[in-house]
C-alpha cells in the first residue's frame, strides 16, 4: 500500500508542503507526486498530531448489497429491454414509435424527458425500454459487473437482412445470456424479404417461431407504427417465461444509467432501481460519489417520492458525478457514505499508482530500446465499444509501422474513456483514441488539465489513416 504525499496532506488536511518539509528534515528528498508507503506516511501523520486510523479494505464494502432476495418477498417486475442491431436498421425508429405508441390519452401534453430509459404500459403492464440502443451502452455495463437488461429486442431490416452488427449483438445478447426477440422491421418497404432474414439467421442459430424453433419473432414497421403492440406483447410473454420478480420493501439497488452536471440542478444521475424501493431523503453511493435524494424525476419529467424495481429515475442530490455503469445502494449514514467512497477513491487511485509506475517502467526500457533501434514510437491508448472493434483496430494499426516509426498500443480495452485512461495516457505520453465511445466528465477534464488529446472516431479507416499522417510527421525530414 502507497500513498502520493499530496493524498497524505489531503486526508491530513495539511499543506503538501509541510510534509515535503518534514520528510526532507529527516533525510528525504520528494516531490509533491512521490509515493511514499504506509508505514512513512503513518509515521508523518503522527508527527503532525493525526490519529492514524488503517482501514482493513475488504470490511469497507462488507453488506453494502444485499444477498439475494428471497423469494416469499418478491414480486413480479416489469422487463428491461435493450434494442440491438445493425446500423440503419431501424433501432432508433423502433424506439421513438413504442415511446409514442402509448402514451396515455390526456397524457399527450407529457413532453417524453430523455433520461436514458423509459417505460411504457401494455394491457396495464409496464415494460422498461433502455433509451440507448446498440450494444456499446450495453456491453460497458456488462464490463462493469452489471447486468441492466433482461430482453434483448433484435431489430433486423428485412429489406437489407442479417448484417455484421446483427451478428455482433447476437454475440453479445448470447455472452449476457439474455433471451433475444427477433422483430424484422421496415415491412412496408415493397423489397421487404422477411423469410431471407429467417433463414438467414438459422445460420446463426436463432431458430424463430415460425421455424420450429422458441425465439419469438414479430414482423414490424417503425416508422407505420405497425404490430407494435404485438411486439410489446411478445415482451410481456417472453418475461412472463422469465419470472421476473424483486423485493420491492427493501433499501434500492441499481445502476447508473446516465449521469452529467447540470448547470442549474447539478449533478443529475438516471437510476434505474433493480431491487428494494428510491426514496426522496435517502444516502445513496454510486461508484465513488454519494449523496443524499433531494428529489426524484420520472421519465416524463414529473417529480415522484419513491421507484420501484425496473424503474427509471433522475435522481438530484448526488455531491459529484457517477459514471454510467456504476452500481448504486442505499446506506444507512452519511459517515458509512463518505467510508465507502473515500475508500473507493484511495483504491483506484492506488490502482493507478501501480498502473502508472509499471508503464514508466516499460517507457524507459522501451526507450533504451529505441534507442539502439533508432525507431521512434507512437503510444496509444485505445478504447472502443466492443473487443471487435478493438481486435481490427489493434490489429490495423500494427502493421502501420516502418523501422524509423511505429504505433505503440499502450492499453487497448472496451467501454468509456475514463479517468484511469488519462492517468495512463499521461503517465506514458500517449494520444488517447475512442472508437464508438466518449470520454466521461472527469475524463474531460483530466485531459483539459493534463493536455492530453482524446480523438474519437466511428470509421476504422478514418482512425488508420490520421494515425498514419502524425506518424509520417513524426519522420525525418528527409523522407
Ligand atoms: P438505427 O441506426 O438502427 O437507429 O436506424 P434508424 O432508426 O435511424 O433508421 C434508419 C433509417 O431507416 C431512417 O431513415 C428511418 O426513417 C428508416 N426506417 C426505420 N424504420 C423503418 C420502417 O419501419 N420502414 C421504413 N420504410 N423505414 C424505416
Amino acid at each position: 500500500e502507497a500513498i502520493t504525499i499530496q493524498e497524505l496532506a489531503n486526508r491530513m488536511a495539511e499543506r503538501a508542503v509541510d510534509v515535503i518539509k518534514l520528510l526532507m528534515r529527516q533525510g528525504q528528498m520528494l516531490k509533491i507526486n512521490d509515493v511514499i508507503d504506509a508505514d512513512t506516511a503513518e509515521l508523518i501523520a503522527t508527527e503532525m498530531g493525526h490519529t492514524v486510523k488503517r482501514v482493513a479494505d475488504s470490511d469497507v464494502e462488507e453488506g453494502l448489497y444485499a444477498e439475494a432476495d428471497h423469494a416469499d418477498d418478491t414480486t413480479p417486475r416489469p422487463p428491461i429491454v435493450t434494442i440491438m442491431g445493425h446500423v440503419d436498421h431501424g433501432k432508433t425508429s423502433l424506439l421513438d414509435a413504442l415511446r409514442h405508441a402509448n402514451v396515455v390519452a390526456g397524457e399527450a401534453g407529457g413532453i417524453t424527458q430523455h433520461i436514458g430509459a423509459y417505460q411504457v404500459e401494455q394491457n396495464g403492464q409496464k415494460i422498461t425500454f433502455i433509451d440507448t440502443p446498440g450494444h456499446a451502452a450495453f456491453t460497458a455495463m456488462r464490463a462493469r459487473g452489471a447486468k441492466a437488461t433482461d430482453i434483448v429486442i433484435l431489430v433486423v431490416a428485412a429489406d437489407d437482412g442479417v448484417m455484421p452488427q446483427t451478428v455482433e449483438a447476437i454475440a453479445h445478447a448470447r455472452a449476457a445470456g439474455v433471451p433475444i426477440i427477433v422483430a424484422v422491421n421496415k415491412m412496408d418497404k415493397p423489397d421487404a424479404k422477411p423469410e431471407r432474414v429467417r433463414t438467414d439467421l438459422l445460420r446463426h442459430d436463432i431458430v424463430v417461431e415460425s421455424m420450429g424453433g422458441d425465439t419469438l419473432e414479430i414482423e414490424v414497421s417503425a416508422t407505420k407504427k405497425m404490430n407494435l403492440d404485438k411486439l410489446l406483447e411478445a415482451i410481456l410473454l417472453q418475461s412472463e417465461v422469465l419470472e421476473l420478480k424483486a423485493n420491492p420493501d427493501r433499501d434500492a439497488e441499481g445502476i447508473v444509467i446516465e449521469a452529467k452536471l447540470d448547470k442549474g440542478r447539478g449533478p443529475v444521475a438516471s437510476v434505474l432501481v433493480q431491487r428494494g424501493t428510491l426514496k426522496v431523503g435517502d444516502i445513496l453511493v454510486a461508484g465513488s460519489e454519494w449523496g443524499r435524494v433531494r428529489a426524484l424525476l420520472n421519465d416524463k419529467g414529473a417529480q415522484v417520492p419513491s421507484a420501484g424495481p425496473s424503474m427509471p429515475v433522475e435522481v438530484l442530490g448526488f455531491q459529484g458525478t457517477p459514471d454510467a455503469g456504476d452500481r448504486v445502494a442505499v446506506v444507512d449514514s452519511e459517515a458509512r457514505a463518505r467510508e465507502i467512497t473515500e475508500y473507493r477513491i484511495r483504491s483506484k487511485r492506488e490502482n493507478q499508482l501501480k498502473t502508472a509506475a509499471g508503464t514508466r517502467g516499460s517507457l524507459e526500457q522501451m526507450m533504451t530500446k529505441l534507442q539502439t533501434a533508432g525507431r521512434k514510437d507512437f503510444p496509444l491508448v485505445i478504447k472502443t465499444d466492443v473487443q471487435g472493434s478493438l481486435e481490427a483496430i489493434v490489429g490495423a494499426l500494427e502493421k502501420l509501422g516502418n523501422d524509423e516509426v511505429g504505433a505503440r498500443i499502450v492499453h487497448g480495452g472496451v467501454g468509456g474513456i475514463t479517468e484511469s485512461d488519462l492517468t495512463l495516457a499521461e503517465a506514458s505520453e500517449a494520444a488517447i483514441i475512442g472508437f464508438n465511445v466518449r470520454a466521461n466528465t472527469q475524463a474531460r477534464q483530466a485531459a483539459e488539465r493534463s493536455g492530453t488529446e482524446i480523438r474519437y472516431y466511428n470509421i476504422i479507416y478514418n482512425l488508420v489513416d490520421d494515425v498514419k499522417a502524425a506518424m509520417s510527421g513524426m519522420l525525418s525530414p528527409e523522407r
